[in-house]
């Protein structure tokens, strides 16, 4: 079956068309800056890497990139399928729906579920509304399924979600921890089963432009850092993270407006809003060697999330027999991965500081022989676990 996975982001589109099962990806394509007469488009087959990369390209709606993708997918020269009704199925990255938090087909009433808690996750769910609704249009007839970044969390104990609020708000609301990154570490238990027969107690840490930490246990999510948004947990890239909801109240009160302050938490926060100086740890951590304290602090109050969540799952899961590093900064940044696993030593963790400071794009164990405790580099693969479960949809 011909799978195609679609992750939407508020200005890009990529895609991966698998061939399942057998998780072969055929080909793979990436708009970015849609919307404007200046997108890249970058498109590529099997094998050859990305073999087309146009710039300046006018691509104005998320249809368009669709169309400019499926037309590379069907070329005679650098095509892989001859016609596009041999796709069957589209995998969606998608984030959350009110009282739909599994794998879903994307029916007109899941499609409402989104809209209705358009307001906790508006940079996700808008631009991913925006974009199936067109994908629709250019892929008629073909079945739509949104993997919901929640749905690897629906076996997180209640006791764990329930928030110390009336009620009623979490019957009429739905207000509960949710969870997010499923895709990701969903696919991290996948790789550590294939590994090792199982996961045992596991922690998966997606480090990104957002992060989260998720408690695995036998195979299944027992915990996760995010709570009902995704402005909670860790402190991300230019989110917040978790905080104490009496800042609203007094802000609101010192006379800020609601949009200053969502503005302030979606965009402001974060690495950025502590250091002052990127939303890019790659950039705060140049100016923490170069000697700007906000820059240092704002990787040492990072890591400290971190190992905060590290703990509190350690005594969760009563023991830990794997620690997984996966994201954008899990993969390459093993100055945070070096003070996560310092400071969490005394549970068994020895760091082999040689494999840590290697770069690598393969998963690979970073401990030393003699650690109790197998610590990992796991590059995500979301599309791989959206194209899995989109195949297995029944
Ligand atoms: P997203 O969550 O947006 O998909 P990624 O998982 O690709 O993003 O992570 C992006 C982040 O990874 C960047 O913002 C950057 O902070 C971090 N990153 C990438 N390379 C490095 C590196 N070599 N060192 C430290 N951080 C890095």
């Amino acid at each position: 079956m011909k799978v195609l996975v679609c992750n939407v982001g508020s200005t890009s589109l990529k895609f991966k068309l698998f061939d399942m099962p057998g998780d072969v990806v055929l080909a793979e394509g990436k708009v970015e800056r849609v919307g404007r007469t200046d997108a890249i488009f970058h498109y590529g087959n099997r094998g050859t890497g990305y073999t087309v990369q146009l710039e300046d390209q006018s691509i104005l709606s998320y249809a368009e990139g669709i169309r400019r993708y499926l037309d590379c997918l069907t070329d005679p020269e650098n095509g892989v399928i001859a016609h596009v009704s041999e796709i069957e199925r589209v995998g969606f990255k998608t984030v959350l729906a009110k009282g739909f938090y599994g794998i879903h087909e994307l029916t007109p009433e899941v499609l409402q579920a989104m809209e209705d808690y358009l307001i906790v996750a508006p940079a996700h769910n808008g631009p991913y509304l925006e974009a199936i609704r067109q994908i629709q249009q250019v892929l008629p007839g073909v079945k739509l399924v949104g993997v919901f970044e929640t749905a690897f969390h629906t076996t997180i104990p209640k006791a764990r979600r329930i928030y110390g609020i009336p009620y009623e708000w979490y019957e009429e609301y739905g207000i509960q921890r949710m969870g997010y990154h499923g895709a990701s570490h969903g696919y991290i238990a996948d790789v550590l089963t294939e590994r090792n027969g199982g996961t045992g107690n596991a922690i998966s840490c997606h480090l990104g432009g957002s992060g989260s930490l998720c408690a695995i246990q036998n195979g299944i999510s027992v915990d996760n850092s995010f709570g009902f948004s995704l402005q909670t947990g860790l402190i991300h890239a230019n989110r917040i993270g978790d905080t104490d909801a009496y800042i609203i109240p007094y802000l609101l009160a010192q006379g800020k407006s609601v949009d200053e302050i969502t503005k302030g938490m979606d965009k402001q926060g974060g690495l950025l809003g502590i250091s002052g100086v990127s939303n890019d740890l790659r950039d705060v951590q140049i100016a923490a060697e170069g000697g700007n304290e906000r820059a240092r602090l704002a990787i040492d109050a990072y890591c400290a999330g971190i190992i905060h969540y590290v703990g509190a799952y350690y005594a969760e899961l009563g023991g830990l027999d794997h620690l997984v590093f996966t994201g954008g900064i899990g993969e390459n940044s093993s100055l945070v991965r070096e003070k996560v696993c310092s400071a969490v030593a005394h549970f068994g963790i020895v760091l082999d500081e040689q494999k840590n400071a290697q770069r690598s794009t393969q998963a690979r164990i970073i401990s030393a022989e003699h650690s109790k405790v197998k610590v990992w580099v796991i590059p995500a693969n979301e599309e791989l676990g959206i194209a899995r479960r989109t195949y297995e949809y029944q």
